[in-house]
């Protein structure tokens, strides 16, 4: 077929009228209510203590915080507030109490140095901050409502007692009001805040159908942080189903491997590094010892998953499916996913377009639209795409058009049956376990340095990790500057999965007649040296 546009072949989701005032959290009690868990599902449960919230409690702590929130704090509608936590129990509670009042959520990751967490109060402006004793100390002291510790008594006691109903009052919150901001570099330059509204989220979330009363119980594991949008979804999805999330504070192979055991999990939500450190664990198809008869599916996204991965996948869990899926932070997660045997069975394919979507890809020179199996740019169209980045107006439209497509800066082809395969980034980003990083930042950073005269930083190819940032650094005549101490340099000024961990020295970094630095054949000349 000559089809250049590409629409979902999935049922059209029940989606709520775009008029009616709903916040994401309150679409997602509805979704309970119209299809409620049985009351003894546990909502989130601790992978290794095996702590866990049953339903009537979790929707109970998520209202009483919401109203202390506001009554106690002053927390008000369209105020932004920053949270800096490794995941938790308490994180899924206060984002959708937050989003519950019309509070914008901010997370950001925990690991973040000093100037990239200045960045990004800058950029969405919160008026307070929710962190735990250990994330504090990064938190600035201007903020209005000051910093809330979320491993204090009194954040206890938030969630566990309700204000009377004359201290506080309902929020009416506008679906096309922002719900988060989340951070990424998109497909240039430096981190933006991506502001993705109440509708964003809700789209995403009626794109999973309603748990069938009859069918067996869900336990899902997510080892994605939450304050990235994979695990952020992910959350919200399983919560909106009525299953029941599992929850690790730090990634272990065996405690997870164990969990999987004791709690009987059937859903995992893994990054590739995750996928590729179980493929090397343990003896043979042994699995360590560890009994994994109860999962069924192996969800993974964020970066490609190798094929030789998936292939060992299968041999070592030969009846669990592996489920690729494919989205950005700008699209709120994911916009094709393979579901369902059929879907998970076509190898390396990233299954189909989800609900209420249109995709197209498009030759990145000239921007026509190409037919299916041609390899161009990947555009996304629909309710899941982003109103845009925060107050950047100039970076929002070179990534938005006026037709509301999103350009992905991934190159990608489409079959003749809807599935999409990724093939390669145009964009800059280099994705190091799963996470952004953003080789201008780190280009800014190299050109500080006073011995270093220009510098390009690249993705390079390495199995644990996906891609590591390298660096083409030139040299002031006569510095003897080393490998180390650029390394080090860079290191004490970033999250350590922003570390640059090869350098090249080089006599010039190639660039085009405008000036235009020629990253492309800085990676050809990295990967003719493999
Ligand atoms: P983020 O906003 O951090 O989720 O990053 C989005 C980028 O991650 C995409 O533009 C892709 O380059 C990459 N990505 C996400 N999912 C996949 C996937 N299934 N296969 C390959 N790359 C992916």
């Amino acid at each position: 077929s000559k089809t250049k546009t590409f629409h979902s072949l999935r049922p059209k989701s029940q989606l709520p009228l775009q008029t009616t005032p709903l916040s994401v959290t309150h679409y997602l009690f509805s979704r309970l209510h119209h299809s409620p868990p049985p009351p003894s599902t546990p909502a989130l449960l601790h992978a290794t203590t095996g702590h866990q919230i049953l339903y009537p409690e979790f929707i109970l702590r998520v209202q009483n915080l919401a109203a202390s929130l506001q009554s106690r704090l002053g927390l008000s509608h369209g105020q932004c507030a920053f949270v800096l936590s490794p995941n938790s129990l308490h994180l899924p509670i206060l984002h959708l109490s937050l989003l519950y009042l019309g509070v914008i959520v901010s997370p950001s990751n925990p690991a973040s140095s000093n100037p990239e967490i200045s960045r990004q109060i800058r950029l969405c402006n919160p008026a307070v901050a929710f962190a735990t004793s250990d994330t504090a100390h990064k938190i600035p002291n201007f903020l209005r409502l000051g910093t809330v510790l979320l491993d204090s008594s009194e954040f206890e006691s938030m969630m566990l007692t309700c204000p009377s109903s004359t201290e506080w009052h309902q929020i009416s919150v506008s679906q096309s009001d922002t719900a988060t901001i989340l951070y990424s570099s998109g497909t240039t330059g430096r981190v933006k805040g991506v502001a993705l509204t109440h509708r964003n989220w809700i789209s995403n979330l009626a794109s999973s159908a309603a748990r069938n009363a009859s069918a067996p119980h869900t336990v899902c594991l997510c080892t994605a942080p939450f304050f990235h949008v994979y695990g952020f979804a992910y959350c919200l999805r399983v919560l909106a189903t009525g299953d029941t999330l599992v929850w690790m504070t730090r990634f272990d192979m065996k405690a997870m491997l164990r969990s999987i055991e004791r709690f009987g999990i059937t859903h995992v939500a893994w990054s590739p590094p995750v996928a590729v450190a179980l493929t090397k664990f343990g003896d043979g198809n042994e699995m360590g010892g560890y009994d994994l008869s109860s999962l069924q599916v192996i969800a993974c996204g964020g970066a490609p998953l190798a094929k030789s991965v998936i292939e060992k996948l299968r041999e070592r869990l030969p009846s669990v499916q592996v489920s690729q899926a494919y989205g950005l932070t700008e699209t709120t997660a994911r916009v094709f996913a393979a579901v369902g045997p059929e879907e998970t069975g076509v190898e390396g394919a990233n299954g189909k377009l989800m609900s209420d979507l249109e995709a197209k890809i498009v030759d990145p020179e000239s921007g026509t639209a190409l037919p299916p199996l041609m390899h161009g740019e990947l555009c996304v169209r629909g309710p899941n795409i982003m109103k845009g980045y925060v107050g950047d107006e100039a970076a929002t439209a070179a990534i938005l058009d006026s037709e509301g497509w999103l350009k992905t800066g991934d190159i990608c082809y489409i079959d003749n049956q809807g599935f999409l395969f990724f093939v390669d980034r145009l964009k800059e980003l280099i994705k190091y376990k799963g996470y952004q990083v953003a080789p201008a930042e780190l280009e800014d950073l190299l050109h500080s340095h006073p011995d270093i005269v220009d510098a390009a930083v690249i993705p390079y190819p390495d199995e644990e990790a996906g891609q590591v940032p390298m660096a083409f650094v030139v040299r002031c005549l006569g510095s003897a500057i080393d490998e180390s101490q650029i390394k080090d340099f860079i290191a004490k000024q970033v999250a350590p999965y922003k570390k640059i961990r090869r350098v090249t020295f080089t006599k010039a970094i190639p660039k085009n007649a405008q000036g235009k630095l020629l990253r492309k054949e800085l990676i050809k000349l990295a990967l003719s040296k493999l």
